[in-house]
């Protein structure tokens, strides 16, 4: 058993910063910087309905899920080239590796570029070579997730599956995501099938916004091998227990739960209850464009709203690196560096 050390809470930022992590909940789309959308348009000739960079960082007041996702799908549309997908990702991943990032598991939403006729290879091979370069410059482990859009047809997602099939070996799993209320898992029963058959692996977004039987039907109709956000399980005592004996991890994001008001204020953010309870929950950015902040910054701002201490931190990050997809072997390795992390600060105490 590590021993974690005892960290003053002044230092305990720096710890944050500092420690090993990986990010299992980013949606590339919505890494998109207010400068980079406009600096896309510019070169695309893509006329935004916004006048300038603070109009459309004003326009960032959301009121719930789906105010938001009015204008992330309105900055998505920017993206038209290889090129503007790889620069979108490469800046992602370069603000990653200042957060100590070690692994990514990027979402990426091709059903939001293909209908405006931008195709599948161009989204994926500028994706692609992103994750390449940045473990070439950075060292930073990267990895796709393709994901649904639930406000969609199932029809529609198994479409996207089948188009995706000729780049199999450039994403490891698929998702879902979008406006979740009406969207029950249920929905996709037969894609996530086709997916698991595949040798896919599984996650869904549940529990954002849904209630409790939205992670039910992720976990028992889909066959999920993580829950993105599942922060509304906490209202069923019997999937709380179940989600504890089945070890299954919850990507939480405690900035984007405030921003789009599932929470009122990040004192009451139900993360440290969750993780007492025993769940394999961790910290998240989701979409750090919109929301205020990247992981470093929701990992800061919840630990100073909530007074959790080092020991908490650990936990988070070491269940953000035994999470991911990766290898055990990897997951060793870079728990070793979490060690190695929390050793450092403990000698200087
Ligand atoms: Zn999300």
């Amino acid at each position: 058993m590590h021993t974690v050390p005892v960290v003053e809470t002044s230092r305990l930022p720096l710890l944050l910063r500092a420690m090993p992590k990986a990010e299992l909940h980013i949606h590339i789309e919505g890494s998109l910087e207010p400068e980079l959308i406009f600096a896309l348009a510019e070169r695309n000739g893509v006329d935004l309905p916004y006048a300038d960079v603070e109009a459309l960082r004003a326009a960032y007041a959301f009121t719930d899920l789906q105010s938001f996702l009015d204008i992330y799908y309105a900055g998505a549309s920017v993206l038209l080239q290889e090129e503007d997908f790889y620069d979108m990702t490469m800046a992602y991943l370069r603000r990653a590796v200042q957060d100590n990032v070690v692994r990514a598991e990027i979402f990426f939403d091709p059903q939001t570029h293909t209908e405006r006729g931008v195709a599948m290879g161009t989204i994926i091979h500028g994706l692609t070579r992103a994750c390449r370069d940045a473990h070439a410059q950075w060292g930073i482990s990267a990895e796709l997730i393709l994901s649904f859009l639930r406000h969609l047809s199932e029809e529609d997602a198994i479409a996207t599956l089948e188009a995706a099939l000729p780049f199999r070996d450039q994403f490891i799993g698929v998702g879902l995501d979008s406006s979740e209320l009406g969207h029950p898992p249920e929905k996709f029963t037969r894609v996530f099938a086709r997916a698991k058959q595949l040798g896919l692996r599984l996650v869904a977004h549940a529990g954002e916004e849904g209630p409790p039987a939205y992670v039910w039907g992720a976990l028992n109709a889909l066959a999920v091998e993580r829950i993105d956000h599942g922060v509304q399980s906490e209202k069923d005592a019997a999937l709380m227990q179940h989600l504890v004996e089945r070890g299954i991890p919850l990507t939480v994001c405690p900035l984007s739960n405030l921003k789009l008001c599932v929470v009122d204020d990040l004192t009451q953010h139900n993360l440290p209850r969750m993780l007492d309870a025993g769940l394999k929950v961790m910290v998240n950015s989701d979409d750090p464009a919109y929301f205020g902040g990247y992981v470093n910054d929701n990992y800061v701002q919840l630990f100073a709203a909530t007074g959790m201490g080092a020991e908490h931190a650990y936990q988070l990050a070491r269940n953000s690196l035994e999470a991911t997809f990766a290898s055990p072997q990897q997951q060793a390795a870079w728990v070793q560096q979490l060690d190695a992390c929390f050793a450092r600060f403990a000698n200087r105490n």
